[in-house]
Order: C-alpha cells, then structure tokens, then sequence
C-alpha cells in the first residue's frame, strides 16, 4: 500500500464496503433496492495531472476558447452545454487560464457579482426552479463553476444528487435548448457584455 499521507487516511478501511443504508428510502436519494458500495480504494499519491496541468492533457478551453461560450465579457465566459438532462446546465470560467489560488484581484471582485447575474438568468427560464453552483475542479485547472437549474416542482431533484439526474434524465430537445441558451444570454447583456449566440444554435 502506498504509504498514507495523514491520520485521517489511516484511519479509513480500506478495501471495505461502506453501507448505503442511511440512504435508502431518503425522498432525495434516487435509487432503490438492493445496492452495493465500491469497496473504498487507496489514495493515488501524488495524484495524476487534471487537464491544463503540467505532464496533463491540454486544456479544453484554452484549446478551444468559443466551443459552448453563450455569453462573455472582458473578463470571464459563460459555456452551456446542449447535451444535458436538467433545464440548464452551465460552466462560468474566466477567459484566461487561472486556478482558484492565481485568480487575480480584479476577477476575484466580480466574481461575485457574476454569480448572482448567471443565477439570475437562469432563474428567468419558466423550467426552473433553483440554481445550484458548485465548483469541484477534479477534471480541469482552469477555473470554473457549474450551474445547475432544477426544474421547478421537482422536490425529488433537491440537493447533490441533482448532479446524477442530470446524466439519468432524457437530454432537453435541441430546439428548447437553444431558446433557453438565448434568454440567458440575453438576460446576462442587460449587466453588460454580449451575447455570443452562434455557439448555442
Ligand atoms: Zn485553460
């Protein structure tokens, strides 16, 4: 085993499978039945480069800094996605390549206010119900925060699990996605910027 890298590490089993039982029957869990837990993996030490790290794959955006953009100003970029079971799902990042930690203080100070302008926008879609945001950043070092739009009335949607439903539900029709791509986009220029609607059609 590699050698554990804190007291709470050693403290984990290892190779065991942890119960989901305190799960089963929650009204916000979406599963049922009989369900088996992977058996818990040894940490990988040092962990394996995301994308846009240095010895990782390039990075997406960087490579590719149009694809899925529906909105941007001089500073960050909003990015939907069309493939998506949820009403909306999207990514906020800046233009330039910066983690959490070198985000500059000019971007740090509107980062705020971008996230209540997206939610906002969001919110103006008749599907929906909630925003969420989150920021996990396993995958990529470029900074970005996901946002995900619960359908309004859909109580069974509350909470983390919103994430999986998004890959269970059937994908929004095109069409409909680009409509809502639309607004959003144009609910987020009346705080300024544009809209870059090409990308959503
Ligand atoms: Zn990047």
């Amino acid at each position: 085993m590699t050698e554990l890298p804190s007291d709470y590490h050693r403290n984990l089993p290892y190779g065991e499978r942890m119960s989901a039982e305190p799960f089963i029957g929650d009204p916000m869990f979406p599963f049922e039945g009989d369900l088996q837990v992977d058996p818990l993996a040894e940490p990988v030490i040092p962990e394996p480069p995301r994308r846009g790290e240095e010895g990782g794959e390039p990075c997406g955006t960087c490579a590719a800094p149009d694809r899925f953009v529906i909105w941007r100003d001089d500073q960050w970029q909003l990015k939907a996605f069309d493939e998506h079971g949820l009403p909306f799902v999207a990514i906020l990042e800046p233009r330039e390549h910066y983690r959490l930690d070198t985000l500059p203080p000019e971007l740090i100070a509107t980062l705020g206010v971008l996230i209540q302008r997206v939610a906002g926008a969001i919110g103006r879609l008749d599907a929906v119900g909630r925003t969420h945001f989150n920021r996990w950043g396993d995958g990529s070092e470029h900074f970005h925060l996901w946002f995900l739009a619960r359908p309004v009335g859909q109580m069974q949607l509350r909470g983390a699990m919103i994430a999986l439903w998004d890959d269970m539900l059937p994908n929004v029709p095109s069409e409909q996605h680009n409509e809502y791509a639309r607004v959003v986009a144009a609910a987020l220029c009346e705080g300024g910027g544009e809209a870059v609607l090409s990308a959503a059609e």
